[in-house]
């Protein structure tokens, strides 16, 4: 239904779009009747990412906009992922949030399953909310998996900043970042590729950011309070793997 107009309720509201970062969630499959269960679960999600750090700090930074859409679900379910028309959201969200600089689709589905490419996609599943700021991780700032369940990584050097191949501290992309080594296993690799903390929300639903998510997250959200966050779909490009001046140095 592309003309369509449907309310949309800014639920967490800090200010001009054009100076925060803009999460946009859309019903997807919800009949005029569960627009409360959408809502309801708009609010659990809110709860979780403002529980989760950086964003409960600079939550003076993020707005949250809800679409009460209301038609036929669009969400295909495959295993565990769960996926929508990633450009039909992406023009649904700006068509009611122009400013709109992170999309999650919120499918009216009782399965587990999330997916993230330029837009995050969730069911109604319990861990939804968790899972939500997870995908958000990925598809607003560009964050790999930090999890690995078997296999030795293949290379070559992964772009997404929160991943090595590199062995060494003292050469990884967060070198000198207090708190950090290399831990083997991430970007679904049991072996070969390095993450920078045992536990990262990128691994582990239950757990925090590791320090180096955090950080990228923070700039990402500051860049936006300086109007200089452009929509992450289009033209946010992950940071270069700086820190320290060696090989990493791609800035
Ligand atoms: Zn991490």
């Amino acid at each position: 239904m592309p003309g369509d107009a449907f309310p949309t309720v800014t639920v967490l509201d800090h200010g001009p779009p054009d100076r925060r970062f803009d999460v946009v969630v859309l019903a997807d499959g919800f009949g005029a009747h569960e627009l409360d269960a959408f809502a309801e679960a708009v609010r659990a999600f809110v709860a979780e990412l403002l529980a989760t750090e950086p964003f409960g700090l600079l939550r003076a930074l993020v707005n949250v906009h809800r679409v009460d859409a209301v038609g036929p679900g669009t969400s295909v379910l495959d295993g565990r992922l769960v996926t929508v028309d990633e450009d039909a959201a992406l023009r649904l969200a700006r068509r009611h949030v122009p400013d709109a600089d992170a999309v999650l689709v919120l499918a009216n589905r009782e399965e587990y399953g999330g997916s993230a490419g330029s837009v995050a996609c969730l069911t109604r599943h319990p861990w939804a909310a968790a899972l939500a700021v997870h995908e958000l991780g990925h598809a607003a700032f560009d964050l790999a998996d930090e999890y690995g369940h078997e296999g030795r990584h293949p290379g070559p050097e992964p772009s997404r900043l929160n991943v090595t191949l590199e062995r060494d501290p003292a050469r990884a992309p967060w070198a000198g970042l207090a708190g950090t080594g290399c831990v083997e296993g991430g970007d679904r690799y049991a072996s070969g590729v390095y993450r920078a903390q045992a536990t990262c929300r990128m691994r582990t639903l239950g757990e925090p950011f590791c320090v180096v998510c955090a950080r990228e997250i923070r700039r990402v959200l500051l860049l936006h309070a300086r109007g200089e966050g452009r929509t992450a779909y289009t033209d946010i490009s992950p940071s270069p793997k700086r820190v320290v001046g060696d090989r990493f140095d791609e800035a």
